[in-house]
């Protein structure tokens, strides 16, 4: 079957400059250059990610797992150790005001910044936020970056034959045209240009969640470990505290989470005694930020000249959405250069693997977060999940049964499909049941 390809001297042009806009721009490139085709590359992006706060920062709780650092590695990009804000040294969780610690030496979990620093922050203090180091690595790979907004596209009636076009406005509120050969819609889920494709692409539904940063005593354990907390009666999947140096990130995960109802999440789980005294409140925020998350995949993410990467097209549900933008925006970059443009390339190729290793794995996500949410509202399962965690911490990492599934569906990783495998182990499952029962007891 022969596909629509793109020629020498056509246009990509990247709707947003986010982790998917980036990377698919660092992937065609090399693909470009691997296979000989002139291509230009444009990114435009509306946030200067040089401001502090929001307006500079796609909002997020900023976890990098050993898996996507390891990938943006292997696109010859060498680390900044200014992006880095703390190399975390393990896992906590707490469920209904107990806790146990899953410590994973041989895993590198990093925190970053999205946007440059909290709003507070009078200068960037030397450090990079990641959103920022991704775009320059994705200009030093010859891609162009224009700080602008989308404002329409338009699709050709026959856009086989004609190009599409993108309309942006500049710093100065001019309008521009684009004329592409291929349009990419890397603008995530915060964005209204999802309303603007009429060929059927229906965005991700997703949860309203709340951020906020605050400062950390730097005495608290807090500071050294990625903290979730679940709470019985909550209306929050869980709350996770980041720490970033000096600072501590909050991601209140739920349906539809306001910042006061985050604030009082944090006082109900005590959390106001570990952070920073000396500021007028003691829980006194310094930036917060109330960003989407996506938790289903996107209705039809590509057509003749445009495809959709990142989460505006899949990701994994509730975890490592930035390695799903990279994986998702070089499949979409390989199809683009080495398959073709059109609709049915896009099916044939980028399509399945979107659907197999994303929206078929979240399925069984949304199980393994159903069955926590049931672990939190029953007092012998919560205490049998922490006394397993406590007990297995003197065993040897390859057999932490529940810690190893905790820290995957949390931190890691493993696929859903994966870990809730590895729950069926039915020496550890008996093991589990003895102790729910109070039968064997563990350390309390
Ligand atoms: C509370 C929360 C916590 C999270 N924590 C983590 C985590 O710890 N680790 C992790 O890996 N993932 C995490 N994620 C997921 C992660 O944030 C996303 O998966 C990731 O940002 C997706 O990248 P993207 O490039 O597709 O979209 P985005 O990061 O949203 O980027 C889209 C870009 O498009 C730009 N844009 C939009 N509209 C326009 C327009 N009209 N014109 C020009 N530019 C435009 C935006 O400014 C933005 O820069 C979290 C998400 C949430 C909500």
């Amino acid at each position: 079957m022969s596909y629509l390809r793109l020629n020498d001297g056509d246009t990509v042009v990247i709707l947003g400059g986010g982790p998917a806009g980036s990377f698919f721009a660092m992937h065609a490139k090399g693909l470009s250059r691997k296979h000989g085709i002139e291509l230009k590359v444009i990114i435009i992006e509306r946030k200067s990610f040089a401001a502090h706060g929001p307006v500079g920062c796609n909002m997020c709780a900023g976890v990098l797992g050993g898996n996507i650092v390891g990938m943006i590695s292997g696109l010859d990009i060498a680390w900044d150790s200014r992006v880095i804000r703390q190399n975390v040294e393990g896992f906590k969780l707490n469920m209904n005001g107990r806790d146990a610690l899953i410590m994973r030496p041989s895993s590198k979990v990093y925190t970053v910044f999205r946007g440059v620093g909290p709003r507070s922050e009078a200068s960037s203090e030397g450090f990079i936020g990641f959103d920022s180091f991704m775009l320059e690595e994705a200009k030093k790979s010859g891609a162009v970056a224009i700080n602008g907004t989308v404002t329409d596209i338009i699709i050709p009636q026959n856009p086989v034959l004609e190009k599409c076009i993108v309309t942006y406005k500049d710093e100065k509120n001019e309008a521009h045209e684009l004329k592409a050969a291929l349009v990419v819609g890397a603008f995530g889920v915060n964005s209204s240009l999802s309303r603007k494709f009429g060929f059927g692409y229906v965005e991700p539904e997703y949860w309203h969640t709340c951020q906020t940063e605050l400062m950390a005593a730097a005495e608290s354990d807090i500071t050294r470990f990625i903290n979730i907390f679940s709470r019985k009666n909550s209306k929050f999947l869980f709350t996770a505290v980041i720490p970033k140096g000096k600072y501590l990130t909050v991601s209140g995960i739920g349906w539809h989470v306001k910042f006061s109802e985050l604030m009082d999440e944090l006082r109900i789980l005590n959390l106001d005694s570990v952070m920073k005294t000396g500021h007028e409140a003691v829980l006194s925020p310094v930036c917060h930020c109330h960003p989407r998350l996506p938790v289903t995949a996107a209705v039809k993410p590509f057509y003749t000249r445009v495809v959709m990467i990142g989460d505006a097209s899949v990701s994994r549900y509730m975890k490592n959405g930035i390695e799903s933008a990279f994986i998702t925006s070089r499949w979409a970059a390989e199809t683009a250069l080495l398959k073709g443009v059109d609709e049915a390339a896009f099916r044939d190729s980028y399509y399945p693997g979107c659907i197999v290793k994303f929206a078929r794995d979240n399925r069984f996500g949304r199980i393994m977060f159903f069955m926590h949410r049931a672990v939190t509202y029953s007092r012998r399962m919560n205490s049998a999940v922490i006394s397993t965690i406590r007990d297995e911490g003197e065993k040897p990492e390859g057999k932490q049964w529940m810690s190893n599934i905790t820290w995957h569906m949390f931190i890691g990783d493993k696929p859903y499909r994966a870990i809730l495998r590895s729950v069926f182990n039915i020496v550890e499952v008996m093991k589990f049941l003895l102790r729910v029962t109070g039968i064997k007891k563990g350390k309390i």
